[in-house]
């Protein structure tokens, strides 16, 4: 049994269907198979009801519908799984009730439903400004599906509202990327992810640029972008919390934060992995296997692994890793753990102590895998 007096958990549930396959995409998603959802709902279900005896019931305080494009799923299909989600795991008042969704597949009868069912934050894949570049990447909207999208989020009732935005992408100017930048804030989300393109083997973005199709922006103008957003968000008020994460005060996503401080969470679905009791369960990463019942992959960590992991997650975050929090989750400090490794990095400007925590320098935040494998 997961003891009442435990810290609440998360909970995630992966929705693998989408309106068409973007071409730079390697997660487990699908096109074409809008046929499968009921039978991926139940099975979702079943899976949740099962973990939830499985587990003792945990409470969590936060909940996230992620894909793929959730938002393809009808009103019904979400109302069940987060009814399921109620049933099994005691959700608190107040959690954070998040569902990602694509321009063009959020209607306003949907998004009146999510709020109904309790979703009090979306998560919207806007990526870029510019219809040319929404293209090649093999996005189904334009820039006013994502404008449409955040007025029909808002007329539902939703204030709290994150849009997904790249960079680096073929044939982007950092000029694109400050008009896209530009736009989305006078959109006034209350979050923004800025991810950095990154070009999956297997996809068709990689052949064309394999190919010489198409090319991206050398490394220099890709930083440039990098700081771009930095310093364009913070002027307006955003807190970079995270490499890729920013938030006006109060709306970092709880979620998130919980996965980079090794807060337990479970995941459903096809490719959801769970962090619960010191191990890591990966459920089967393709549809078909999920459906036919295949079972998960279950792994302990080990202490040291443990220890590593929370510098890999902790040092995402702009605040770094709290020798504290350490200390409590590991019954050492982070020098105890380190030791000799830790000057190095310091000496060589990667990493530094602020506040009681171990955090990356800008250099360092450049550099963050040399400072991991270093840390290894
Ligand atoms: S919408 Fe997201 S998950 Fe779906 S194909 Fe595009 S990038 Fe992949």
């Amino acid at each position: 049994m997961h003891a009442p007096s435990h810290p609440p958990i998360g909970l995630y549930v992966h929705v693998p269907f989408c309106a068409s396959k973007c071409a730079y995409c390697d997660f487990a998603s699908y096109a074409g198979r809008e046929a499968d959802i009921p039978r991926y709902v139940d099975a979702v279900i079943r899976e949740i009801v099962r973990r939830g005896a499985e587990t003792g019931h945990p409470r969590a305080d936060t909940v996230f519908l992620g894909g793929g494009t959730p938002s393809l799923l009808d009103e019904r299909q979400i109302t069940r799984i987060l009814d399921a989600l109620h049933g099994a795991f005691p959700i608190e008042e107040g959690a954070e009730i998040t569902c990602e969704c694509n321009p063009g597949t959020l209607t306003a009868r949907l998004a009146h439903a999510l709020r109904k069912a309790g979703v009090n934050r979306l998560s919207i894949g806007a990526q870029a400004r510019q219809a040319r570049l929404l293209r090649l990447l093999g996005r189904i909207h334009d820039w006013q599906g994502v404008v449409a999208s955040v007025e029909t989020a808002r007329q539902a009732g939703f204030d709290n509202i994150n849009l997904d935005l790249m960079f680096g992408l073929p044939s982007q100017s950092v000029l694109d990327f400050r008009e896209t930048l530009q736009a989305a804030i006078a959109l006034s989300p209350t979050h923004l992810s800025c991810y950095g393109l990154i070009v999956e083997e297997g996809t068709p973005l990689c052949r064309d640029i394999a190919e010489g199709k198409l090319a991206l922006p050398d490394e220099e103008a890709e930083r440039e972008m990098y700081e771009l957003a930095r310093h364009t968000l913070a002027a307006d008020g955003f807190d970079q919390y995270e490499i890729s994460n920013f938030a006006r005060p109060g709306h970092a996503c709880r979620h998130n934060l919980g996965c980079w401080t090794r807060v337990p969470y479970l995941g459903f679905g096809c490719a959801a992995h769970s962090f619960f009791e010191q191990c890591r369960t990966m459920n089967p990463s393709r549809i078909d296997a999920y459906l036919a019942g295949d079972e998960p992959k279950t792994e302990r960590i080990s202490r040291e692994e443990a220890r590593f992991e929370s510098m890999m997650l902790g040092l995402r975050l702009t605040r770094g890793v709290k020798n504290e929090d350490f200390a409590d989750m590991h019954g050492m400090s982070i020098r105890e753990a380190f030791g000799e490794k830790l000057d190095a990095l310091i000496n060589g400007g990667l990493l530094q102590w602020h506040e009681g925590a171990l955090r990356l320098t800008r250099l360092g935040m450049d550099l963050q895998n040399s400072v991991l494998v270093e840390l290894m």
